[in-house]
């Protein structure tokens, strides 16, 4: 691939000295770090004013980021202007629901909002690269980065991770990328990460080829393809080999299958991590592993650079390798304008968040909720209604429900809280307050005429490093919900959490719950949106919710075994089942509901049966379409989702694979046709080959059309050999 600015990188590169280019694989973390590592501002001010340093992790703002580019810009030998990059994960001043919430909007055109709207405003301090989006696909509720990806589904995160990039990025051809407004993004964590053992952060991942293929890479393959800019490696190892050091992942396939030209920087001290994980025996081992296996740009930890020119001395490294890494840094440098335009413009810097953008939050919160229940249809609340609201519960009077990851905004602004929230949207209606104590919250429902009763996770609970073994509401919530609910006041509960919960018996004889994730900013606004009925919630579950911590892993897109368990024979001894649980999960994915209702047609095909050669060399497709119909009496949202499934294959294939999934508002009594083209990406798999190998096989495709990965509906494609 010819590489745009590929002249001026050639020419810079043959001015440098070997420790000059040494010094561009290095990321050093700047200021008021205390993260392992430790804060490492003199040293990368010495390291900058030597013209060895390549980039920084964490600013405070454009004139501390302007400060630390004059020395290296001014200072240096060469001048290479350094790239400041930073975690913007869901949002920067103004945040945005966690990247969970986000997915379960099944819209993506809310995380392209997201990324735009915060690139705008982290590009205006000096910020020109994110960690973001992070893509890994998780089976693992108790795993507390969940939060901060897009589900259990390869898919759903594909198309998630794609419109990051784009909001970010602009389009795939980085054009875009030295606009104001505009930030490289970061394809993490490089890769399955998602798979850690136990759910325990960091765990080891032992996964064969076709499961890395089919369920973990996609997504990074879909970010490639969106011209992601930057991706990061993975803390964990593949099956026994540490993603920081793996030459398969890194430079098999990621830079030789997909022809990825763009950078890959470490996780924080991941190399140095390599020693730990019984892979490198010291930090010039580790440099070499990691160097000879793909990796770019080491953060934090220093190996690289204390050990390069021995290494290379030594003949363990190649020069040519290194100056492979130099010119993928040097390149992103160039693209996004550094060279011309190093500095932050410090009178248009952005210091907190703007109406536009909160109002764009609080659009993006409404949309990614999710109403569970709705029974004798309690919701909406009605705004002008003359009964009283008693808002309790540990979290009604909240004001951080920014969510994992919330950036400097989560620090410096507090998010509306439900209580706020309730009272701006109905301010003619009595409103009371309780918090977590179980008296004086059955005290407040008793004397209102309802209850909205706040509980889940506090944003602390889920991200990096926050496993949980028992993923159940904290002590006690189970107990208030219990004892308001035995006040006979109507309730609906609001959850807020950055997992999929293990939800107790109360979750039966709630009138109303709605999963509100962890929303942002402008969570009690989203909240009171949705309650009232100014926003009728369409968002879906784009992660299953399992009974208890026993049944997990569980996931709507798992293999059968040779006797899966038959709901028409529940009492069958010899099936693949726990003795002391119902079946299933306790919520499926892609489940949520409406103040309206829906039909969905049976699906039609365009053809009945297709050729695997047509699929595979002609790009052949096939189409799939059903009537969706608001049957009700109000405007909403439903999703329509198409799930594969390859009934007989030389691998066996999950029961269901999400392949299409569309978001459509209808008014009452209106109708619309929602069709779906399957191609060969939807209908084949890869197999076990680790040097790629994507198939179609023939035979029979059972296609499940519906509202959730639980429908029956389908109908029969047949793929013939020619
Ligand atoms: C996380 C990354 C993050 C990095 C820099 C690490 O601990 O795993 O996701 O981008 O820190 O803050």
């Amino acid at each position: 691939m010819p590489r745009p600015y590929e002249d001026k990188v050639k020419e810079l590169l043959g001015r440098m000295t070997p420790e000059e280019k040494l010094g561009q694989l290095q990321q050093l973390s700047w200021n008021g770090d205390t993260g392992p590592g430790g804060g490492q501002t003199d040293q990368a001010e010495a390291s900058a004013r030597a013209g060895l340093l390549g980039s920084v992790l964490n600013i405070h703002g454009a004139a501390h980021t302007n400060a630390l580019q004059r020395i290296a810009v001014e200072e240096s030998r060469l001048g290479i202007p350094l790239l400041f990059g930073l975690d913007v994960i869901h949002g920067h001043w103004t945040t945005f629901p966690i990247p969970l919430a986000q997915a379960a909007s099944f819209d993506p055109e809310t995380a392209r909002r997201d990324a735009e709207a915060s690139a705008k405003e982290a590009r205006s301090q000096g910020v020109r690269w994110t960690f973001s989006p992070m893509m890994d696909v998780s089976h693992e509720p108790r795993w507390g980065r969940v939060a901060e990806g897009n589900g259990e589904d390869p898919f759903l995160t594909s198309a998630f991770a794609t419109a990051k990039v784009r909001g970010y990025q602009g389009p795939a051809d980085g054009g875009e990328l030295a606009d104001d407004g505009r930030i490289a993004a970061c394809a993490k964590h490089f890769v399955a990460y998602g798979g850690a053992e136990g759910g325990r952060d960091y765990n080891a991942v032992d996964v064969s080829e076709q499961r890395l293929r089919n369920l973990y890479l996609p997504p990074f393959r879909a970010a490639v393809e969106a011209g992601v800019a930057t991706v990061m490696a993975a803390f964990n190892t593949v099956a026994g080999v540490p993603a920081h050091g793996n030459p398969h992942t890194m430079n098999e396939v990621l830079k030789t299958e997909w022809g990825f030209d763009g950078f890959v920087v470490s996780d924080y001290t991941g190399v140095a991590e390599l020693i730990a994980h019984g892979y490198a025996e010291d930090g010039a081992d580790a440099a070499r592993l990691a160097l000879n296996a793909g990796l770019d740009m080491e953060m934090v930890s220093t190996h690289v650079v204390d050990h390069g020119t021995e290494l290379l001395a030594q003949g363990r490294i190649t020069m040519e390798r290194v100056d492979d890494a130099v010119a993928r840094i040097l390149q992103l440098k160039f693209a996004l304008g550094l060279f011309a335009n190093p500095y932050a413009d410090e009178s248009a810097e952005i210091t907190d968040p703007a109406p536009e953008a909160r109002a764009t939050s609080r659009a993006v919160a409404a949309r990614s909720m999710v109403l569970l229940k709705n029974e004798g249809e309690l919701l909406p609340l009605c705004p002008a209604g003359s009964g009283a609201v008693a808002v309790v519960g540990p979290l009604a009077d909240s004001a951080d429900l920014h969510g994992t990851w919330g950036g400097p905004g989560a620090h410096r602004f507090p998010s509306v809280s439900v209580l706020d929230g309730i009272r701006a949207a109905a301010p003619d209606r009595t409103v009371t307050h309780a918090g977590g104590d179980i008296d004086e919250a059955v005290a407040a429902a008793s004397a209102a005429d309802l209850a909205v009763i706040v509980v889940g996770e506090e944003s602390r609970l889920s991200g990096e490093a926050c496993s949980r073994s028992d993923i159940g509401l904290p002590a006690g919530q189970e107990e208030l919900i219990e004892a308001v609910a035995a006040t006979g006041k109507p309730y609906a509960v609001v959850l807020f959490n950055g997992r999929p919960l293990a939800l107790g018996a109360w979750l039966d004889a709630a009138p109303a719950v709605l999963e509100a994730w962890h929303p942002g900013i402008e969570a009690g606004h989203a909240v009171a949106d949705v309650l009232f009925g100014r926003v009728n919630p369409g968002g879906k579950l784009p992660v299953t919710f399992p009974r208890s911590v026993g049944q997990i892993p569980i996931y709507y897109n798992h293999e059968n075994t040779g006797r899966p368990y038959d709901p028409q024979t529940p009492d069958e001894h010899f099936r693949s089942r726990y003795l002391d649980l119902p079946q299933g999960p306790r919520l499926p994915f892609g489940h949520g509901l409406s103040y309206t209702s829906f039909t969905v047609s049976a699906p039609c095909l365009s053809r009945e049966t297709i050729s695997a050669t047509a699929l595979m060399d002609d790009g052949a497709t096939v189409e799939v379409a059903v009537t969706l119909t608001n049957t009700g009496e109000c405007v909403g949202d439903e999703v329509v989702q198409l799930y594969v499934h390859d009934v007989a294959a030389s691998i066996t294939q999950p029961v269901r694979k999400l392949r299409g999934f569309e978001r459509v508002t209808l008014a009452p009594g209106a109708s619309t046709t929602v069709t779906f083209r399957l191609g060969a990406d939807d209908l084949g798999f890869w197999t076990n080959d680790r040097a790629g190998t994507f198939t179609v096989e023939p035979g029979r495709f059972d296609l499940y059309t519906g509202t959730s990965s639980e429908t029956e509906d389908r109908v029969t494609l047949r793929v013939v050999p020619d």
